[in-house]
């Protein structure tokens, strides 16, 4: 139950097995403290006597597996206790994982490797956190794979990427994101360039593949791929490439029977399909929402977020010094196609942009591709397709007269490389 008054919080007694789910108001902040017993978020477990501070729009539960009382302070959109959670179940799956990591130790195998689906707002990232979080606090040490290009909990929106968790996620801010993989993908929707997305989904699955060769710890630990909410039609297709591109031992449906049956049916019989219920706490996003989020994500990777403030640059880069691409030329009849090309060589070609106007409030992701002075053509351009990003620019203006434009940048000049991917995203720098 709950007792108390707006100024000094609210305070909220908790049952074992229980979770307070709460939203925090557009344009308010909530602060969390726990007074006793044990409670996590997410899987990451909270310390008694601190304050934990929610921006506008969290959407938050504080689960407990043994009983405690905790103070809520702020203004919230909702706050109730739910007794009805599906973490038992999440719970089980993490034990079940956990097995399977310890006989990959025994018999010198390499570790579960599972992909989380199902459509949008069913909480996959949230299932994927908990995960994580769970396998981490064991000492295992779990890779995240990211392929949700709408709403990545890595990078910037329109990126695929593989981060190692090191440690659970901090109750405010997440995993550390100090060493991702990240490719750049442009979009914030896999039909934009299936044929890309497909390709990346293959490179990180190779990459991580590598790394497992070679770092015991992360083959044990395996993977949790998280998918976008697209699960149908080539969306789906989508999913089957992953499971076999990934090898994955694992499927988490969250939510939809459907879903369940379809790839029960198309993988291989020894990939483990298990349907798993969504949580009644999820909240669904609006269009809007999720549009804002995106651009968050957008300002934090350039201006940095609560404690940590960065100051990012601004300067002019001459177009003669840059190269700059778009991955993927309109797809055309393949009646019209030069002999001996492929739709896949149109999807996945690089496509110079000459630099107007119209870049502007474009983000551009930095290659790390070496620079040439190649034209960019289809050889080496596979070489950029395949290499991932070292950071990312804004385009703020465009001169064309003087054939210079301004970006926002968040390091100095020069700019560390001089192939230059741009994305459909666009961010208003309004600072
Ligand atoms: P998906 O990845 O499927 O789109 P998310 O995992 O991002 O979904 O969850 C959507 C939103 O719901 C997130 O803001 C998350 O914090 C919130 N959420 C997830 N589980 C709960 C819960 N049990 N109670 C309250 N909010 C939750």
């Amino acid at each position: 139950g709950a007792t108390g008054n707006a100024s000094s919080g609210t305070r909220f007694d908790l049952e074992k097995e229980t979770e307070l789910r709460f939203e925090v108001e557009a344009g308010e902040r909530v602060q969390l403290e726990l007074l006793s017993g044990l409670a996590e978020i997410f899987g990451s477990e909270l310390n008694r006597n601190k304050k934990y501070t929610f921006g506008p729009g969290s959407k938050i539960a504080v689960f407990t597996w043994q009983g405690c009382s905790v103070c809520l302070s702020g203004k919230t959109e909702v706050a109730y206790i739910s007794r009805d959670t599906p973490m038992l179940l999440y719970l089980n799956t993490h034990a079940a994982l956990e097995q399977m990591r310890q006989q990959a130790e025994r018999d010198n195998e390499r570790g579960p490797r599972v992909m989380v689906v199902g459509p949008t707002d069913v909480g996959k990232s949230t299932v994927c956190r908990l995960l994580l979080n769970y396998a981490v606090r064991l000492g295992r040490r779990p890779t995240l794979v990211e392929l949700d290009v709408g709403q990545s909990g890595v990078s910037v929106p329109g990126t695929m990427s593989a981060l190692c968790i090191e440690r659970p996620a901090d109750v405010e801010e997440g995993f550390s994101v100090q060493a991702p993989l990240v490719y750049h993908f442009g979009s914030t929707t896999p039909g934009t360039n299936i044929k890309l997305y497909n390709k990346l989904t293959s490179t990180l699955a190779e990459v991580f593949s590598q790394r497992c060769e070679v770092n015991r710890k992360a083959s044990v630990g395996g993977c949790i791929i998280n998918t976008c909410g697209w699960v149908k039609g080539s969306g789906y297709q989508a999913l089957v490439h992953c499971a076999s591109a990934f090898q994955v031992d694992v499927v988490l449906v969250l939510d939809q029977e459907r879903l369940y049956n379809e790839l029960k049916r198309d993988l291989p019989h020894f990939v483990r399909v298990v349907l798993l219920p969504k949580s009644g706490g999820v909240v669904e996003r609006s269009k809007d929402c999720r549009r804002e989020s995106r651009d968050e994500k957008i300002r934090e990777y350039f201006y940095g977020f609560r404690g940590i403030t960065f100051f990012p640059h601004a300067f002019d880069v001459r177009f003669s010094d840059v190269r700059i691409y778009k991955i993927g030329a309109p797809s055309i009849p393949d009646s019209c196609l030069p002999l001996g090309m492929s739709q896949d060589d149109t999807q996945l070609k690089l496509v110079p942009v000459s630099p107007g106007r119209d870049l502007t409030h474009h983000v551009l992701s930095v290659s790390c591709a070496e620079d040439d002075t190649g034209d960019g053509g289809s050889a080496r351009g596979r070489g950029v397709l395949e290499s991932p990003v070292c950071g990312f620019i804004v385009v703020t203006a465009v001169d064309t007269q003087a054939q210079v434009m301004t970006v926002l940048s968040p390091a100095p000049r020069p700019l560390p490389r001089h192939t230059l991917l741009i994305m459909d995203i666009r961010f208003i720098d309004l600072k």
